[in-house]
């Protein structure tokens, strides 16, 4: 086996996400060089004992994932199967952070609100980037979660909870990608630097199409499985948007005002 330069990872238990496995492994392979996947399907004995509560699989997942790191030494990239990967990803492993993950859409007022209100932004763990000199940082969230300091095994919950509640600085960073400058929010804590992406890089419900690195669609609000599956093949301003907007069965009765963005755009 050649010695790649990270390993990207998911976890994918249960019937729900199974069928987009072809279509999200073939894309990364198309999009991305320097690196192995590797999909956890089986539950870990050890976590079955703390009962399967909302969002548990953060939890296999986040062990999975610093085993893997302990083992190899290289940085490992946990992607969501609700990700469609746009440009290679190496460009985000390189950037020189310890902890690397994107960011929740509504900014201050992110979920969980208490968090993101008192930080300006909140994180998304659909994508985020590990690397060796993070191994204890991220020790002692997973211990929080299992131990489920925060009430809850959410890894961007448990993570939000620990840097408000620590010592900790925020600065904002600007890099050059491409021709692109990003405005990445770093946190400084523990003496490591956690790099939050500009939203800008990691886009969840996507308007346009505008250089993103990734673009992170909830698969209920396009209507489930088969209707998501076309944004692997089909250009996303040809499909219809994203968002929560309207969608009553979904709990949500607001007006759209991302229609008239993208239409404005495109004239
Ligand atoms: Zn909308």
């Amino acid at each position: 086996m050649t010695d790649l330069a990270y390993n990207i990872t998911t976890v994918c238990i249960g019937k729900k996400y199974e069928p987009l496995k072809p279509d999200w492994l073939q894309r990364l392979e198309k999009m991305c060089k320097k690196m192995n996947i590797h999909i956890w399907s089986e539950i870990d004995s050890t976590i079955l004992k703390y009962g399967l509560e909302e969002a548990w699989w953060d939890v296999v997942r986040l062990k999975r994932n610093l085993e893997l790191l302990m083992k190899e030494k290289k940085p490992v990239m946990h992607l969501d199967m609700d990700m469609i990967v746009e440009k290679d990803l190496i460009d985000i492993v390189n950037l020189p952070y310890d902890f690397i993950i994107s960011t929740e859409i509504g900014g201050p007022n992110a979920y969980p609100k208490e968090c993101s209100n008192k930080l300006g932004f909140g994180i998304c763990s659909g994508l985020y980037v590990i690397k060796p000199s993070a191994m204890k940082f991220m020790l002692t969230i997973l211990k929080n979660m299992m131990s489920y300091t925060f009430n809850c095994y959410s890894d961007q919950v448990n993570i939000m909870n620990y840097i408000i509640k620590n010592p900790h600085q925020i600065v904002v960073e600007e890099v050059v990608l491409g021709e692109k400058t990003y405005k990445n929010n770093i946190v400084l804590i523990d003496g490591i630097k956690i790099g939050v992406l500009d939203f800008a890089m990691v886009i969840r419900d996507p308007i346009l199409n505008n250089g993103q690195y990734a673009n992170h669609i909830n698969i209920d609000n396009v209507g489930g499985v088969v209707q998501f599956k076309k944004y692997f093949y089909a250009d996303l301003e040809t499909l219809p948007l994203t968002c929560r907007c309207g969608k009553k069965h979904l709990g949500d009765t607001t007006v759209c005002k991302h229609l008239a963005m993208r239409q404005l755009k495109n004239m």
